[in-house]
């Protein structure tokens, strides 16, 4: 498959963490995320519940990570802010190219897990409300498509590499990285 056919792909293939989101591909938002370095894919998803609403809390635990400091980690769940109804957004245990492909271990700190994270609620680094519009980015290598294991042949989306849960603040309109996962 091309480059541009696996952009095609991807950008019409959400990964199953969002599929209970009537999730839209949208350009690049302006905002500096991190990544892998090299030929990378990258789509964005502006998120809208099945109510229609695209408005969210953002649900995750704070995390105090030695010599590195405040992490906001996962389980990420987003609450629509008008049927309330909670969504399981992404669990970096289950979700990504390491979890997935490798069956970990999976690096990153889990809220779940590590000692000391506690549930919380994200809020604007701007003006501390708490409504926000999401999307979420997934990176993907390029040789997914390469070199082909049985079992994951059509889950090529689920094989994401690096997340990024993006933010735009409901009350300020600033916009930035809420969140954000190496996952292979
Ligand atoms: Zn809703
Ligand atoms: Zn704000």
């Amino acid at each position: 498959m091309t480059f541009d056919e696996q952009v095609a792909y991807y950008e019409t293939h959400p990964p199953k963490c969002i599929e209970q989101f009537q999730a839209v591909a949208i350009p690049a938002p302006d905002i500096p995320i991190d990544g892998h370095a090299g030929d990378n894919i990258n789509t964005f998803w502006l998120l809208r519940c099945s109510c229609g609403n695209e408005s969210f809390f953002l649900h995750g635990y704070d995390y105090y990570a030695p010599n590195y400091g405040m992490v906001f980690i996962s389980p990420l769940h987003a609450q629509c802010t008008s049927c309330n109804g909670k969504t399981l957004l992404l669990d970096t245990d289950k979700h990504g190219y390491d979890p997935v492909a490798v069956g970990g271990p999976v690096s990153t700190y889990h809220g779940l897990t590590e000692d000391g994270a506690a549930p919380a609620l994200c809020n604007c680094n701007r003006c501390r409300a708490e409504k926000f519009q999401l999307t979420v980015r997934f990176e993907f290598s390029s040789d997914n498509f390469d070199y082909p294991i049985d079992e994951l042949i059509g889950r090529e989306a689920d094989l994401f590499s690096w997340t990024s849960v993006i933010g735009s603040c409901d009350t300020c309109g600033f916009e930035d990285v809420l969140a954000e996962f190496e996952c292979a």
